[in-house]
């Protein structure tokens, strides 16, 4: 059947809640039967280049929107 895995992404994303630089997100196009076009886009993970995911990790989580692979 050949399903071609998608291929991810990264761009600019939302700013930071923390310091209010754009984050960088990456993004997996998610495709249908349908289309060829990619019918949006998910955001599998984000982070701040100046490093506040890293530094800031719990005011990260409460300021930031919640990405698939974080515990509800
Ligand atoms: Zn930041």
């Amino acid at each position: 059947m050949g399903t071609v895995p998608p291929i991810h992404t990264t761009r600019t994303g939302i700013a930071c809640a923390l310091c209010h630089t754009p984050t960088t997100e990456l993004v997996y196009p998610v495709l249908s039967a349908q289309s060829p076009f990619p019918q949006r886009e998910d955001v599998q993970d984000r982070w701040c280049p100046a490093g506040c995911r890293q530094l800031y990790p719990v005011q990260w989580k409460e300021a930031m929107p919640l990405l698939p692979g974080d515990d509800a």
